[in-house]
């Protein structure tokens, strides 16, 4: 049966699974969500007994159901192979108490790899299927990792033009140097003078003009999204929810059906979301902790029912997170509605106008399995001395913050649910905070130097992404006001 598609902000806007990848954003602002997630229709011990691959391929069938077998098998295997640094792709290992699910291991080095190596294929394979002439221009908001990751899948991808969007002071040296390397004629990578909102709003503001749509069809050329609001990214990053579960049953520390809980460092809510929809898929998952930093909106959303983005943005050491609109955090909105687009919609025009907004108690009923908690940096940076000294293990600062609020939510409830924690990115990627935390005398060395001191204490190799941008020469060095990246865009494209 075709899985229908459906705006969250107007429910007769409907999509096939590829229309809605194609399109990545609905109109009006909305975003496209499934009408129903099916059940799983293989057993959670038959998944233990598949590779990576296997379980992409028994999860994303039943969400793309538009989609062939062969096709979906294509993009499957195009996008988990050896760009990854090891077979099964997200391995979990079980340090200081929980267990730890590495999203870090492809060419970028950061859990944004997992849905965006495969995003590509996604996309040509569904422009083909609809018979799409334009070329197709990705156009992105950046807090660091997508930009990069996004800037990887694409360069090079016929028919596809990538165009990435960073606040130019909001992101981390090496997390800068990724993009500004970045090969490919079909690549353009800016920095605004703001922040990730800045380029967020931005973005948001080019894709919901229709008559920048209409000029830019008559041109040769439509836009699509890489960023987590695509369900082309949401979709294969449930697929790792049911890897890790299924892992920890073939190595008999559950048994399945038994729960777990997940973890998850979070920023625009869609890594926790996928979760979320791995469980109406079947997953046996308990609780999701939603784990904040400083910038802890979504901590306050979950105590008060009231979401509030009027404060203070605050940069921290964990960049990715550093976000005060969670996009992707409408699609929970929409169904603790009752996938009710016309509730959901009045509640997103209050955050825009008014910037905050406060659900029913109805709707905060529905968040029980939800536990919010945030990090400071203290406890952050805190939390990455000592796993290291207990375990010999060294996370990234976002993975830190998830470690430190499962801490308190573990110190809070007491429950000993096995946990899976969401590791989103390699501590290589953030070496500076991650060595000041551990000793605040390496904050003297160069950035490099730090390489190859994390890489003596932790005995895991420096990765390749991180060799390739040492000598790498700068590509793009664009500036714009935020005002400008219309601007930016169609001198870019020449139109
Ligand atoms: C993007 C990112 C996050 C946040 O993920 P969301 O899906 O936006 O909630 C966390 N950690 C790292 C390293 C990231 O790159």
């Amino acid at each position: 049966m075709e899985l229908i598609y459906r705006s969250t902000r107007n429910a007769n806007e409907t999509a096939t699974a590829s229309q809605a990848i194609l399109k990545g954003l609905a109109n009006e602002g909305g975003l496209f969500v499934p009408d129903s997630i099916p059940a799983l229709d293989v057993s959670l011990e038959d998944l233990a007994k598949m590779n990576y691959q296997q379980v992409a391929y028994e999860v994303m069938k039943l969400m793309f159901t538009d989609f062939t077998e062969a096709e979906l098998k294509h993009c499957i295997d195009s996008a988990y192979d050896s760009k990854f640094d090891t077979p099964v792709i997200a391995p979990l290992v079980n340090k200081a108490g929980a267990y730890y699910l590495e999203l870090f291991h492809g060419s970028t080095i950061a859990f944004k790899d997992m849905a965006l190596s495969i995003l590509p294929y996604l996309l040509t394979t569904s422009a083909k299927k609809n018979g799409v002439k334009n070329e197709i221009v990705i156009l992105t908001a950046t807090s660091g990792d997508t930009g990069k990751a996004a800037l990887a899948g694409f360069a090079d991808v016929p028919g596809t033009k990538i165009i990435v969007f960073y606040p130019k002071h909001g992101v981390s040296p090496i997390q800068e140097k990724q993009m500004v390397t970045q090969k490919g004629d079909n690549t353009f990578v800016v920095g605004i003078t703001g922040n990730f909102d800045d380029a967020q709003t931005g973005v948001k503001k080019m894709f919901s003009d229709a008559e920048l749509a209409k000029y830019m069809d008559e041109k040769g050329y439509q836009f699509s999204s890489a960023n987590s609001i695509n369900i082309g990214r949401l979709v294969p990053q449930m697929v790792y929810y049911v890897y890790a579960y299924t892992r920890l049953v073939a190595d008999g520390t559950i048994k399945a059906g038994d729960k777990i809980n997940v973890d998850v460092p979070t920023g625009n809510f869609g890594n926790i979301l996928a979760a979320y929809y791995a469980k109406e898929m079947g997953l046996p998952i308990a609780k999701f902790i939603c784990a904040s930093n400083d910038n802890k909106v979504l901590f306050d959303f979950f105590q008060t029912g009231t979401y509030d983005r009027n404060r203070e943005f605050i940069l921290t050491t964990s960049p990715s997170m550093d976000i005060l609109i969670s996009s992707n955090l409408e699609r929970l909105i929409y169904k603790i509605a009752g996938n009710d687009a016309e509730k959901n919609s009045e509640l997103m025009k209050e955050l825009t106008t008014d910037g905050v907004y406060t659900i029913t108690d109805d709707m905060k009923a529905k968040l029980a399995e939800f536990y919010g908690g945030y990090a400071t940096e203290a406890e952050t940076a805190a939390t990455i001395k000592k796993v290291y000294e207990s375990d010999d293990y060294i996370i990234d600062t976002h993975t830190a913050v998830a470690a430190t609020v499962y801490e308190k939510y573990v110190a809070e409830t007491g429950d000993k649910t096995p946990t899976v924690i969401a590791s989103t990115a390699s501590p290589y990627k953030f070496t500076r905070s991650v060595m000041n935390a551990i000793d605040p005398e390496y904050d003297s060395k160069t950035d490099f130097e730090l390489v190859d001191e994390l890489e003596k204490l932790s005995g895991v190799k420096v990765p390749q992404a991180i060799e390739d941008i040492r000598s790498a020469k700068v590509l793009h060095d664009t500036v714009c006001d935020k005002e400008d990246m219309l601007a930016e865009v169609k001198g870019f494209l020449n139109i």
